[in-house]
């Protein structure tokens, strides 16, 4: 072996020298983040300027962003509201979902998704994950009980989830799905859009999402009532502006008084510009995807690990990927190993470090069954925990090891993410990094 070979095959983390110099670039916010230029400033500074800050108008930033939205997902219908939790719960009102419902969310999310359901009362039951790193299709029998009234599939980090099978069984049972897209704005699954299998869909805007305006969510449906109920939830008096200011005249849904959930009109007309980007965004992260594991494939096996999977692979969003490791020690080596080769990586679990707060274990708020009234609300509502309607009793309880096949999966991913900043060279050096660890620590 020459000179250079070793010096190359030896570890960065053993004082060999990093494969990736400098180090592979890292943005801490989404790509919607780092895509802002004059454009969205310009939106703004129009948006100031024509001094009407209300979504309501007939010149309005938001209603213009639900059209152009809906069009582009292909839905009848979009509602922009401040945030994808809101979002979410303005989906699950507009199942007449609450108390003494259970709701079904996958054990590795953000905890938004089982506080949207906490939030309307009703009771979040968890879920085992797969290899997918979404809902794993064959636990979901397990967790169906009489009160199921909703499941949520979770489209984590631009990666569909098994939609085939998940959306299979919640037939089979009659069980409305709302999909969860928080993070997967754009992904489509056998060509489709995710977010229009279901009964709903829901996009967020927080800084860390595919699309930003530092805030805000999208919820999409083909279901008029399902809408109807949606905007009602979001706004008591949607009805009364919608009369004076929109095309929507007629409702079937009596009205009802929820929540104030309104959409900023600064943020629908950064959201305009950035729903222009997508497509751009998009086409950088499945480029750089496709080139990683690419060159990932030519590398020799046996390797020590798999690869994450991916149910439709030409629906990724590109943003991330996950290698799953034979035991969570090697793991944490192999990450190690990786961020010293130049290559920044987390594992899912990293109990010295700090912890993926997707992990259904880090819901503090949810395990505990903590309330904001002493009443207990919703683990402790009666039409929850009394035989209601031919129902039998509800009984939840949720331990931090109840989900023992997510935690096995979870603690031996390495995750690794795409971004902007990157270009295709990166990619493949990701993946010869990868390599090289691999054949050092297998
Ligand atoms: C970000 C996110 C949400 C919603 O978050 P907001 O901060 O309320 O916009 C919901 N679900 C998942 C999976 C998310 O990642």
């Amino acid at each position: 072996m020459s000179a250079h070979a070793t010096h190359n095959t030896r570890l960065a983390l053993h004082g060999g020298e990093p494969l990736i110099q400098p180090p592979v670039p890292t943005f801490s916010g989404g790509l919607g983040a780092d895509a802002i230029d004059h454009e969205e400033i310009h939106a703004v500074t129009q948006t100031l300027l024509s001094k009407n800050l209300f979504r309501h108008n007939p010149e309005s930033q938001t209603r213009a962003f639900e059209h152009e939205a809906a069009n582009l997902i292909g839905v009848r219908h979009a509602l922009a509201v401040n945030s994808g939790t809101s979002a979410l719960i303005c989906a699950l009102h507009g199942l007449g979902i609450g108390p003494g419902d259970e709701v079904i969310v996958p054990a590795y999310t953000y905890i938004a998704t089982p506080a949207a359901v906490a939030a309307v009362g009703a009771v979040p039951v968890i879920a085992e994950i797969d290899e997918s790193l979404g809902l794993d299709p064959a636990d979901l029998p397990n967790r169906i009980t009489p009160r199921t009234r909703a499941i949520i599939p979770v489209h984590m980090q631009g990666i569909p989830a098994r939609l085939h099978d998940i959306l299979h069984i919640a037939q089979q049972h009659n069980i409305p799905v709302i999909e969860d897209c928080a993070q997967a704005i754009g992904a489509r699954y056998h060509r489709q859009i995710v977010g229009t299998f279901g009964h709903a869909g829901i996009w967020s805007f927080n800084h860390f999402k595919i699309l930003t305006a530092g805030e805000g969510g999208l919820l999409f449906t083909n279901h008029e009532h399902l809408f109807e109920r949606a905007c009602l939830a979001s706004d008591p008096a949607m009805p009364l502006w919608m009369r004076d200011h929109e095309d929507k005249q007629q409702w079937s849904t009596p009205p009802f008084s929820l929540h104030c959930f309104r959409a900023s009109e600064i943020a629908s007309a950064i959201l305009r510009v950035q729903l222009r980007k997508l497509h751009t965004l998009l086409t950088h992260t499945r480029t750089l995807k496709t080139t990683f594991l690419h060159e990932l494939h030519l590398q020799p096996r046996p390797r020590g690990y798999r690869l994450q999977h991916v149910d439709d692979p030409e629906g990724d969003c590109g943003i991330s990927a996950a290698i799953l490791c034979h035991d969570p020690d090697t793991a944490q080596r192999y990450a190690e190993a990786l961020r010293a080769e130049g290559l920044p990586c987390g594992t899912a679990y990293n109990p010295a470090g700090f912890p993926d707060r997707h992990i259904y274990r880090n819901w503090t708020s949810i395990l505990q069954q903590n309330s904001p009234h002493p009443a207990g609300y919703p683990w402790k509502d009666p039409h929850y925990t009394r035989p209601l309607h031919n129902l039998p009793p509800g009984n939840i309880t949720y331990h931090p090891e109840g989900c023992p096949r997510s935690l096995y999966i979870l603690h031996r991913a390495i995750r690794f993410s795409f971004n902007l900043r990157m270009t295709q060279q990166h990619a493949q050096l990701m993946a010869r990094a990868i390599a090289k660890v691999d054949a050092a620590l297998a």
